[in-house]
């Protein structure tokens, strides 16, 4: 049968489209899936990359991640994810991934692995140090202030500012509003006012 352009160009749209919207149009895909979550634990799940907060099922089989997709009941996503989402299995599974902290000390040309309770007292100390070196609690400003023959002149006031520019804070689009929340006691309360968020970068 001869297939002409214009009718190939419909029927491989049409198929990206169903593939697109999670119906398997290749039997023997939909059958090789169906038996490597056969068995598995569904756990559900949040996507960990954005704010979108797109809604994955994780499949485990003895503990290993054996699959991931889209949640087909969550309200926001609807079984669909985007490019980052849909690679999350890669990630999971991916020898390169970064399950320690790294640590390169001052003047070394390597990383090392560190472990966890070693990296969160180092970085405690570290803003702690740095915040005592560098507090302020008052700064001078330019101001204009009015003579007594009613002319104006600037002058340079002190004014209360209880502040850190030495320390800055990047937050992630991962953070939901109760962690957003916390973050901006903490920091506010250290005296920061570099607080930044990774997609406004
Ligand atoms: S990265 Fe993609 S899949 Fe994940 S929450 Fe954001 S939009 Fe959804």
């Amino acid at each position: 049968m001869g297939v002409s352009r214009r009718e190939f160009m419909k029927l491989s749209g049409s198929s990206v489209l169903l593939g697109s919207l999670g119906v398997r149009v290749d039997p023997a895909e939909a059958a090789a899936q169906e038996l490597r979550i056969k068995d598995a634990k569904e756990t559900k799940t949040i996507c960990p990359y954005c704010s979108v907060g797109c809604g994955i099922i994780i499949h485990t089989k003895d503990g290993n991640v054996v699959n991931t997709e889209g949640d087909p009941d969550h309200p926001i996503n609807e079984g669909t994810l985007c490019s980052k989402g849909a690679s999350l299995f890669e990630v999971i599974n991916n020898p390169q991934r970064l399950i320690k902290p790294k640590y390169r000390a001052s003047g070394a040309t390597e990383w090392k692995d560190v472990e966890w309770d070693w990296a969160l007292d180092e970085i405690a100390k570290r803003v702690k140090d740095t915040r005592d070196r560098s507090f302020k609690t008052t700064s001078k400003s330019k101001v204009k202030e009015k003579a007594a023959d009613g002319t104006e002149k600037g002058i340079e006031k002190d004014f209360v500012v209880n502040r850190t520019d030495a320390i800055a804070h990047v937050g992630s689009a991962a953070l939901d509003n109760e962690e957003c929340y916390m973050l901006q006691k903490m920091l506010r309360s250290w005296g920061l006012v570099y607080i930044e968020h990774q997609a406004r970068i």
